[in-house]
């Protein structure tokens, strides 16, 4: 069967939705607006005298509880792009050398364009037209998954009301993640420091590639609050809270700044609820909010998108 199938967006979703259709023998082309792949599994890479570190400003881990991705991860892990992240139980795992590696070999023979935002589809006799910013040509396709987080879904649905209405369900807290490195490796800090449900700004703080490279993630009420802050006061709030953790352990340590990046949309707080395909027309939506708030619940969701998608096209 040969169709003509646009998935948008380059996170987990996207590519578990183009991988699953290619196991059905359909070839489908990725869109994404961003500079990488990867969505929310965010990798910052930073070069210093020809030595290559990685921040992780999105996901810091994932894991594997369900039959296929457990595959995905196995086979990861056999060819050495994915490693077990600390001694947790249920596992966690890390892509190697980076998280964004482990997205670059499992995509490694798909058909993706980063850097090209989708802008509108509208029902077209049974297809779905589409046109992008970088092409800025109407485009035909017997089939479109839409993995963007449900609030920015929603402005692309105008001609498809029953999925509209399934984005409209979801909510999401979010997320400030402030980079941070050390002058030099720390000895007597620990890999990560996790604040999940305790007092404090933070929830998570963890080293990315090394031990030098960390990221600090605030917690939803200091992130919610902060998106319409001044951002320097925001960075001087967390930078304070890591140094008063950091110092008690190392206190000759210098940390400097990297950079902030606030997700609006960070984490699921409430997962959609109604159909997944339109009724009438070749399109569907996947991504974590249709799951659960992470990697593993987006890439199912995706292997789902595609199998409506499949099936709607026989
Ligand atoms: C700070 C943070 C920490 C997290 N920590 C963890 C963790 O430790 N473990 C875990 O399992 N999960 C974690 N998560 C959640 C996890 O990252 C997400 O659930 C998962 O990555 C979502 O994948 P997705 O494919 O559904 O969406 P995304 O990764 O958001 O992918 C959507 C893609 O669509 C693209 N896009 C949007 N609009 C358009 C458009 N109009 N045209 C083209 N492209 C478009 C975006 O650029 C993006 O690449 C974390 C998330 C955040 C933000």
């Amino acid at each position: 069967m040969s169709k003509k199938i646009l998935i948008i967006g380059s996170g987990i979703a996207g590519i578990s939705s183009s991988l699953k259709l290619k196991s059905y023998g359909l070839e489908a082309t990725i869109i994404d607006k961003g500079n990488f792949i990867g969505g929310r599994i965010g990798t910052r890479e930073v070069k210093i005298r020809n030595k290559t570190y990685y921040f992780y400003h999105g996901a810091q881990f994932f894991n594997a509880k369900s039959d296929n991705f457990q595959k995905i991860i196995q086979n990861g892990v056999n060819k050495k792009y994915i490693q077990k992240y600390g001694s947790f139980s249920p596992p966690r795992y890390r892509g190697y050398e980076s998280m964004r590696n482990f997205l670059m070999n499992l995509s490694q023979y798909l058909n993706i364009i980063q850097n090209a935002k989708v802008c509108h589809l509208i029902p077209y006799n049974d297809k779905i037209s589409v046109i992008d910013n970088k092409s800025s040509i109407w485009q035909t396709y017997d089939g479109v998954i839409s993995t963007p987080p449900a609030p920015q879904n929603i402005d692309l649905m105008k001609g498809f009301p029953t999925l509209k209405n399934t984005l409209k369900t979801a909510s999401y807290d979010s997320c400030v993640a402030l980079m941070f490195f050390f002058d030099k490796e720390p000895k007597n800090v620990p890999h990560f420091f996790d604040y999940y449900n305790k007092q404090g700004i933070l929830s998570w703080m963890a080293a990315g590639s090394s031990l030098r490279f960390w990221t600090a993630h605030a917690n939803a009420t200091f992130s919610n609050k902060s998106l319409n802050k001044d951002r320097i006061l925001v960075k001087n709030e967390i930078l304070s809270e890591i140094k008063k953790i950091i110092y008690p352990f190392e206190e000759n340590l210098k940390i400097n700044f990297h950079s902030l990046q606030i997700w609006k949309y960070a984490r699921v707080t409430k997962v959609s609820s109604g159909p997944q395909i339109d009724p009438k027309f070749p399109i569907a939506i996947a991504g974590d909010f249709m799951e659960g708030p992470n990697v593993e619940s987006a890439f199912i969701s995706g292997e789902k998108a595609a199998d409506l998608i499949y099936k709607r096209l026989q």
